[in-house]
């Protein structure tokens, strides 16, 4: 039996303290630090199903998995068996090698493309995509939305300026104005900007991408018909639909997003970008999309794009033997669990009087701390911070590894049994407490 984040995380403090003297912050991306919501983030000695070990001994439920690959939980003996068979006969070449073949079938085979390339990050894929989206078209405009993340790619850390359908501004140092001067920031679930951002810049637009329900401002699905639209527009215009399903992709549901709009609505991205889920705890990414388009690529076509560890075999073979053990039955599992967890949440916040609202896409949900419908990345914004804080430790003392901030997606795992849950459950009433009285 597991206990529950008794002892004082000193071990982890040592180690944070350590690690900032070698590390920016103390970690290799800025999250972990717990920078929203204080405190000292655990460093994890080691994980299996749905919990996590920290250095000091303690046990969490893992509800971060990742930030989304561990679909399957952690050290799933199939996966690892498959990974360590794999490192038996080495770990890279440099040359082609069988699981990426057997990879990049499976996922043509269950999403809308046709073709597919690898790389080793998410931020990788849609740097890639949006390349090839301007090679194809020769055009340089890119439509993204606000709130929507897409990795670290230059263009993409701009934030709209200071009208409607203006050119972007950077969102940080470091990235040159020149760099995000093609790119259009709009609000999200917008068809009017949609509408107006086209109307003046359509001839020149190379591609809108856009997450395929966005998971990093919470979960803000797109209103019905919204990705549709997207669509239609970008086809009307002669830019191409780039639907970044790094998130979402084999997690929403087992096709993705798309599985849960698309199939139905009978439209398909240009182009879509994959991460997460697909590497099975590997640095693995990709995007694919029509064949025409891709085989704009290199070696097949002009546009460049390469990578030394792209299609790494290990990390190819984590992501086939996940994608393989990913049967309805595990996507019918996190539903269920899901759908217990958001009960109970909507049960103690009304019973804590604390305004909440809950939002959801396929398997994937977000708290959000405020009440009424979220559409956007303003009405993201407008929820209560400190009371998240106060949620977050109470529940992380009750031995429950939220994200660090109050914009991320919630995640579960096949491995989240009744007694994982049930510890959510325990923690839930005095976090509550808490977070009303913050
Ligand atoms: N796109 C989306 C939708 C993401 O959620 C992320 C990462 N959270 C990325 C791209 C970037 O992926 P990576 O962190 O692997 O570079």
């Amino acid at each position: 039996m597991t206990s529950a984040g008794p002892v004082s995380p000193t071990g982890s403090a040592d180690l944070f303290a350590r690690a900032q003297r070698v590390t920016p912050g103390g970690v290799n991306s800025p999250v972990r630090a717990f920078n929203a919501v204080g405190g000292t983030p655990r460093f994890i000695r080691s994980a299996r199903g749905a919990w996590l070990t920290d250095v000091d001994g303690n046990d969490y439920v893992d509800l971060i998995c990742s930030w989304g690959p561990m679909l399957l939980g952690h050290a799933h003996p199939q996966v690892q068996e498959a990974v360590t068979e794999a490192v038996s006969r080495g770990t890279s070449y440099g040359t082609p090698t069988v699981p990426e073949v057997e990879l990049a079938e499976e996922i043509v085979t269950r999403t809308p493309i046709e073709k597919v390339r690898f790389v080793s990050s998410g931020t990788e894929a849609t740097m890639s995509a949006i390349r090839l989206a301007r090679g194809f078209t020769g055009r340089d405009t890119i439509v993204k939305f606000a709130g929507c993340y897409h990795g670290h790619v230059d263009s993409l850390l701009a934030q709209a300026g200071s009208g409607l359908a203006t050119h972007a501004v950077t969102s940080t140092p470091g990235v040159p104005e020149a760099f995000v001067a093609e790119t259009l920031v709009i609000p999200y679930n917008d068809p009017q900007a949609l509408a107006a951002v086209f109307a003046e810049h359509g001839h020149k637009i190379a591609a809108l991408i856009t997450e395929a329900a966005p998971g990093n401002m919470g979960v803000v699905p797109p209103l019905p018909g919204f990705n549709k639209l997207l669509a239609d527009t970008c086809r009307e215009h002669g830019a191409l639909f780039i639907s970044d399903e790094v998130m979402t992709g084999f997690r929403a549901s087992r096709q993705g997003q798309w599985g849960l709009d698309g199939a139905h609505e009978g439209w398909r991205p240009d182009l879509i970008t994959f991460g997460k889920v697909m590497g099975g705890g590997f640095p693995a990414a990709a995007f694919g999309g029509r064949a025409d388009v891709m085989s704009r690529l290199s070696p097949e076509g002009p546009v460049y794009q390469a990578g030394t560890l792209s299609g790494n075999p290990i990390a190819t073979t984590a992501g086939l033997a996940t994608l393989r053990l990913a049967t309805d039955e595990v996507y019918d599992h996190i539903t269920a669990a899901g759908e217990t967890i958001k009960a109970a949440v909507t049960e103690t916040f009304t019973a804590a009087g604390l305004p909440h609202r809950i939002q959801a896409t396929g398997t994937m949900f977000s708290v959000f701390f405020r009440d009424g419908e979220v559409r956007n990345f303003d009405d993201a914004n407008a929820q209560s911070l400190p009371a998240y804080t106060a949620f977050f430790h109470s529940m992380l003392d009750a031995g429950v590894y939220l994200p660090p901030s109050a914009y991320e997606t919630w995640f579960l795992s096949g491995a989240h049994d009744d007694r994982a849950i049930q510890t959510v459950l325990d923690a839930l009433p005095a976090a509550a407490r808490a977070a009303a009285a913050a």
